[in-house]
Parts: structure tokens; C-alpha cells; sequence
């Protein structure tokens, strides 16, 4: 049975880079043999964490977004941490439809899908320092595997 094994990458707050990182976590996760639906999972929620780094955290100013990744046993935990503005008040944050931009046709849903993609979220954030989100998935098809 396969132990732990992990990738930690950083990149630039750019929005050409959502692509990329969700790229390198889906092949990544390629070693646990995931069904379609659940790589689709987990690619749409990297896609909402670094966009929400790179539109609320940055602002659009430059800054850099780290990912930690690791598989353990059939789980697989997605860490996306930016430098940026922070989040006051993580509570409301996450509910569904909130949003401190809906002058950009944001639509307060990044967290909700987070969530649901995903087995686990958890949000760290302090203000004027960042914003760590950390989830969690458990890959049913690799219960063939182990
Ligand atoms: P959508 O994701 O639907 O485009 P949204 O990004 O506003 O809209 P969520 O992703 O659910 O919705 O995020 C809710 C709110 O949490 C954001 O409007 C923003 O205020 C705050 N937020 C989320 N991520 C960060 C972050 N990395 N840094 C600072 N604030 C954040
Ligand atoms: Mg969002």
C-alpha cells in the first residue's frame, strides 16, 4: 500500500496560472485513478480556490499562490494559500450567494462549490496576512486499487 507522497508548487497571481494549477493537481491525482466526475471535482475546486486568491486575496495586484498537495492511503488533501487582504469574517464568507464583489458579476458561489466537490474545506485567514484553504477528497475507485 502506498504511503504518503505530496508536491508543493508556487506560482504567480495571474489568471493564465488558474489553468495550470488545476492542470498539475489533476495529474497528480491521476496516480489514485479517479473516476472522470471525481477529477472534474477536484480540478472545479482548485479552479474556485485560486480564483478567489487571485481576485479577492491579490486584487489583481501581483502576489503568489502556493499549493501543497498530498495523497495518503485513497484521500486526497488540497491546500491553496495566498499573501493577500485576508478574509474578516470567514462565517459569512462561505455562505452560499455571499460575495463583497457582486459588481463583477461574482456570484458567491466559489466556497458552496468548494464544499460540495469536496469531502472537506477548511478556511484559515487572517487579516493584512492571507488566506490558507485546505480540502479534503476520498477517491472511490482507487478502493479497487488498494
Ligand atoms: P464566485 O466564486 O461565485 O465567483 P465569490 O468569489 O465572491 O464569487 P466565494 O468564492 O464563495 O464567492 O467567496 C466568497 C467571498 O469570500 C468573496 O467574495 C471574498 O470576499 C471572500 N474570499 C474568498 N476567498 C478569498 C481570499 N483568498 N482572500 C480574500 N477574500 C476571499
Ligand atoms: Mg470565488
Amino acid at each position: 500500500m502506498m504511503g504518503k507522497t505530496e508536491i508543493t508548487f508556487e506560482f504567480d497571481s495571474s489568471s493564465e496560472n488558474e489553468s495550470l494549477a488545476r492542470t498539475v493537481v489533476a495529474a497528480f491525482l491521476a496516480r489514485l485513478d479517479p473516476t472522470m466526475e471525481e477529477l472534474s471535482d477536484v480540478k472545479t475546486a482548485v479552479s474556485e480556490a485560486v480564483t478567489n486568491a487571485i481576485i479577492h486575496g491579490y486584487d489583481g495586484e501581483p502576489g503568489k499562490i502556493k499549493i501543497h498537495s498530498w495523497i495518503e492511503e485513497n484521500t486526497i488533501w488540497i491546500e491553496v494559500s495566498d499573501q493577500g487582504v485576508g478574509i474578516p469574517d470567514i462565517n459569512r464568507a462561505m455562505e452560499p450567494l455571499y460575495t463583497t464583489r457582486p459588481e463583477m458579476e461574482r456570484s458567491g458561489m466559489g466556497f458552496a462549490f468548494m464544499e460540495a466537490f469536496m469531502d472537506e474545506l477548511c478556511v484559515d485567514s487572517q487579516v493584512g496576512q492571507g488566506t490558507t484553504i485546505r480540502m479534503k477528497k476520498k477517491i472511490y475507485s482507487a478502493f479497487i486499487l488498494s
